[in-house]
């Protein structure tokens, strides 16, 4: 089977680029940036040069002729904004549907979360082509290889998507669907200041930081790219702790395939104990500096 991989960072190219190879003997990486112009992680690269007065997003007319050209079986998309904006578009040139978040993926077929993350779908493609998202996890612990073939691929224009206006903000700094550890602050806590204590803990566990919802939308304590559930990230880390989370379902749909789930909350009843492997019932602002301090 043949495979497309589509990503916008480099450990996203990485890591689907071996996960592709679980899938399939045929790997190809669509780079549309320099991030991704990676040799040795696919038996070639298709690089797209995206004219600077254009959006990446645009990239995707080109990326449906080279898909003609080539034919892949499949197509994994890093699910980023930009990458499922592309896989949304080449789905409709491509007259398919795009599945998204994928858990586990059998040749055209994926598995992901339905009814808000109470149940498990399969879906199975029925056109010639499938495209899913997914983020490298999902494939667990494995590596890329592969040969050091670029072939430039001449962009298209696409005139779908215009560039108006451009204005620089604040970089979220972190790329959680590719953490192996996650820790998620939630509406415990108070102040924006004791923020700094769920990064001194991520720093202590090769950990980056999330967070709930109401962080972003209700507050804005933290960047929207970092929120956690079925409208934000959807994520299977090696280890999640969450902190102050009430452990609300559409939150936890986006981390319950995590190895090992952790809580801390200082109510017992919260419903997050159920679904966690160890529970510490306790105030942050009491156990955080202690758990900081012994790791
Ligand atoms: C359509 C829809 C989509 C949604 N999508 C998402 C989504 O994608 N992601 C998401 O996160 N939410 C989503 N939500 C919101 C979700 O339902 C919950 O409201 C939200 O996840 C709750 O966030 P929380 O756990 O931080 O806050 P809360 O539910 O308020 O929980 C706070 C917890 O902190 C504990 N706590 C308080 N003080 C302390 C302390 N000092 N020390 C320790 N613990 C403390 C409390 O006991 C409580 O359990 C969605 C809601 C809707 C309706």
């Amino acid at each position: 089977m043949s495979i497309f991989v589509i990503a916008e960072t480099e450990k996203g190219a990485r890591g689907l680029c071996a996960g592709a190879r679980t899938l399939g003997n045929e790997v190809a990486l669509v780079s549309l940036s320099e991030a991704t112009r990676i040799a040795g992680i696919a038996d070639a690269v298709y690089a797209i040069t995206v004219p600077v007065d254009a959006l990446v997003e645009s990239a995707a007319a080109t990326v449906s002729e080279l898909i003609d050209t080539k034919a892949p079986e499949v197509v994994l998309v890093e699910p980023t904004r930009r990458m499922k904006v592309i896989a949304g578009k080449v789905a409709s040139k491509q007259g398919v549907s795009v599945i998204t978040d994928a858990k586990s993926i059998e040749g055209a077929a994926a598995t992901s979360l339905f009814f808000g993350g109470i149940a498990n779908r399969k879906t199975k493609s029925v056109g010639d082509i499938a495209i899913f998202t997914a983020t490298p996890s999902i494939f667990g612990d494995v590596q890329p290889s592969g040969s050091d073939v670029v072939e430039e691929i001449a962009y298209i224009a696409d005139d779908t998507v215009k560039l108006r206006s451009r204005e620089a903000l604040p970089p979220a700094g972190v790329d959680l669907t590719v953490a192996k550890n996650i820790i998620a602050a939630g509406r415990g806590f108070t102040d924006e200041a004791d923020l700094q204590m769920a990064h001194d803990l991520a720093a202590k566990m090769d950990a980056e930081v999330g967070c709930t919802r109401p962080l972003t939308e209700a507050v804005n304590w933290m960047p929207r790219e970092t929120y956690i559930g079925v409208s934000g990230l959807m994520l299977s880390p090696e280890v999640y702790v969450g902190i102050g989370v009430s452990g609300q379902m559409q939150h936890m749909v986006g981390v319950n395939t995590a190895k090992t789930i952790i809580a801390i909350n200082k109510d017992n009843n919260a419903p997050i104990f159920e679904q966690a492997d160890y529970g510490l019932v306790g105030d942050l602002k009491t156990v955080l500096p202690e758990i900081i301090a012994k790791l």
